[in-house]
């Protein structure tokens, strides 16, 4: 394998000394591995990282040069196994995972953090048996409830930490979840601007999407999307 550019030698040596920097504050989210990573939505930097959250290995896709800048565009992404590997109809995980990652590949800078929060943090077994229920009728906070769970466990402390250590200063989110904006925000991250982060509605994910905005408070104007063929 060809060895890395020298471009992204300097920049993996900035970031690599702003993590020696954070390290002796006590990290609470260290670069553990990176490289480069050319994707169908452009050229990017792929970080894991290690965090003292949880043993999950939170994932950083960066494009352009992102330390020391102002207004980042970022966008946070749950890893959702039966819609980003599967491609899924039950969600939109897939459809807001590929515009998030096609959106920063054109732009100078940007970065899409993939959290490992499975099934909005209950983890894949939960989630199928959520679906089970969901099958019999319930709606996706239903089944969250039925089977002991708040409504959403994700938990951005790690995000924030992560963007910390790639150096932004401030960012502009793309998310229709105010959740995520308020999580970040409390852990520290300063948002300039929401950015509304729509895709279409299909036949499967209407109902799903209808709960996300009655229930979860996700900014989606349903009506004002076209109703995609499934
Ligand atoms: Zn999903």
């Amino acid at each position: 394998m060809a060895l890395p550019a020298a471009p992204f030698q300097e920049m993996f040596d900035v970031i690599s000394a702003s993590s020696r920097e954070t390290r002796d504050n006590e990290p609470k989210a260290r670069i553990a591995a990176t490289a480069n990573l050319p994707t169908r939505f452009g050229e990017f930097i792929i970080y894991a990282f290690e965090n003292q959250y949880d043993r999950k290995e939170h994932i950083a896709v960066v494009k352009g040069d992102v330390h020391g800048y102002e207004n980042v565009p970022v966008r946070v992404h749950s890893e959702c196994l039966t819609g980003d590997v599967l491609g899924s109809f039950r969600c939109d995980c897939r459809d807001q995972l590929e515009a998030g990652l096609k959106h920063i590949g054109k732009q100078e800078r940007g970065i899409l953090l993939y959290l490992r929060q499975e099934g909005r943090g209950i983890g894949l077994t939960n989630k199928i048996r959520a679906y089970a229920l969901q099958d019999l009728g319930l709606d996706t906070v239903e089944a969250n409830h039925a089977l002991g769970f708040p409504d959403d466990e994700r938990d951005y402390a790690v995000a924030a930490e992560m963007l910390k250590t790639l150096g932004v200063k401030s960012v502009e989110l793309f998310t229709n979840n105010p959740r995520k904006v308020q999580g970040l925000r409390e852990n520290g991250i300063e948002i300039t601007k929401r950015v509304p982060h729509l895709q279409p509605v299909n036949h499967h994910n209407r109902h799903y999407l209808e709960t996300k905005v009655r229930k979860s408070g996700h900014l989606i104007e349903l009506d004002a999307l076209s109703l995609a063929a499934t």
